[in-house]
């Protein structure tokens, strides 16, 4: 049959239909033989190769692979100095994980809006967040999809803020600059920080990677990921000399495997065929939604090419979310909320952060000036997409939303 055929018989796929899928196989089987025949598990060849391959193919002078996102972006802050008083500006709409960080270096997060279409940052919103205390911004790529840095390095640099990239989603991603593309991660700010966890682009069970073009922040973070030690164990295996090694600074233990990095070499492999796929993906979800009435498909600014980590809906005026996602994981799909708003969990109480409109609510759940991350969360689900995606499982997800946006509408 052709996917012609298939696409008009749309019979329902054998197996249920994930919201995420990684690609692992023979590659990355044999590439875990390296580090485990040689007995060298962590901090040797391999995580070393992983940095020198990874800074090459995003475009940055220094990489250092870290345990998690959580931890690169952890150090990232405490690296640029932010400390107890201090204020970071992000996102409330994002992975809890972009403002704990924050908090673990026990500055206050200062949430600002995202824009009312897309996922990303409203940057007009910067400017009067800011007050002397700000130390740095966390600029968010949610979803993968490119915020505005342009704006964000603008307003940074007038006031000599620092700016962390949180591109946990955005490995492969680019974004244009003066009439140039760069890959995410370059990186434009002054740090990126990437998640290598399953829902992310590239995997290794776990694990983080921060990107620099300063070097003596690269060096820096290179020591503090292995309790602050100032030789890397390299250096040490490779000596003929007795070498002591000295500890002077508070270290933190957020080290990558090796076993992992072996796996990261393979994965980065599959990257660009990966991005490839998956905009592919996307242009069909765009060919097959965008007829669906009141249905909000993502957009992408033409300085931005998203690597479509996820591809998320805003669904039409009296939708209900729950009952929308459960009749789509009774045909077999699944889907996820979009993404949450941070200021809303029970992890923030009042106090324990800053909206960032002068004169609002002083850290109160019931925030106006976050409305439209709000509305994000309650109206935008998820659709699956992964790069082993058939036409026919990804039309059948395209047919059971538009069946079950029909049934809801109907009813209402
Ligand atoms: C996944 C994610 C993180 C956390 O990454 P981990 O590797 O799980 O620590 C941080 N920020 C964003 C936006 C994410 O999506």
């Amino acid at each position: 049959m052709t996917s012609e055929q298939i696409s008009h018989t749309m019979t329902k796929p054998q197996s249920f239909i994930p919201i995420a899928k990684p690609l692992l196989g023979e590659a990355e089987l044999e590439a875990v033989k390296r580090p485990l025949s040689s007995g060298w598990v962590t901090q040797g060849r391999e995580v070393a190769a992983f940095e020198v391959e990874f800074a090459e193919l995003v475009g940055a002078a220094h990489a250092c692979a870290v345990s998690s996102c959580t931890a690169a972006l952890h150090l990232a802050l405490h690296v640029l100095g932010v400390s107890p008083g201090d204020e970071v500006i992000t996102v409330s709409h994002s992975f809890i994980a972009s403002a704990n960080v924050i908090r673990y270096c026990g500055a206050t997060p200062v949430f600002i809006d995202i824009e009312a279409t897309g996922y990303n940052v409203d940057t007009r919103l910067l400017a009067e967040a800011i007050t002397e205390k700000t130390k740095a911004i966390i600029a968010v790529h949610q979803l993968g999809m490119p915020c505005d840095l342009a704006s964000i390095l603008a307003v940074a640099a007038q006031n000599n803020i620092a700016v962390v990239e949180d591109a946990a989603c955005a490995l492969g991603s680019q974004i244009q600059r003066d009439g140039c593309w760069s890959n995410i991660g370059a990186p434009l700010g002054d740090i990126a920080c990437f998640s290598f966890h399953p829902r992310k682009l590239i995997t290794t069970g776990d694990g983080g990677m921060l990107t620099t073009n300063r070097s003596g922040l690269a060096e820096r973070l290179g020591r503090l990921r292995q309790h602050g030690m100032d030789v890397n164990d390299r250096i040490r295996h490779a000596s003929s000399q007795v070498i002591n090694e000295h500890y002077s600074e508070l270290g933190f233990n957020y080290r990558l495997t090796d076993i992992q990095a072996a796996i990261g070499r393979e994965q980065l492999k599959r990257l660009p065929a990966m991005v490839q796929q998956r905009r592919a993906l996307a242009v069909v979800y765009q060919a097959e939604l965008s007829a669906i009435e009141g249905l909000g498909l993502p957009l992408e600014p033409d300085w931005a090419r998203s690597n479509w980590q996820s591809y998320c809906v805003r669904l039409p005026a009296g939708v209900d979310q729950a009952q929308l996602m459960q009749l789509m994981l009774d045909a077999g799909v699944a889907t996820r909320r979009g993404v949450m708003c941070i200021h809303r969990e029970a992890a923030y109480r009042p106090g324990q952060w800053r909206c960032g409109s002068l004169g609002c609510c002083d850290g109160l759940k019931a925030c106006g000036q976050l409305r439209h991350s709000e509305a994000a969360q309650a109206q935008s689900i998820i659709l699956p997409l992964y790069v082993q995606m058939t036409k026919q499982e990804q039309l059948w997800v395209c047919n059971t939303l538009k069946g079950a946006l029909q049934s809801l509408l109907e009813r209402a």
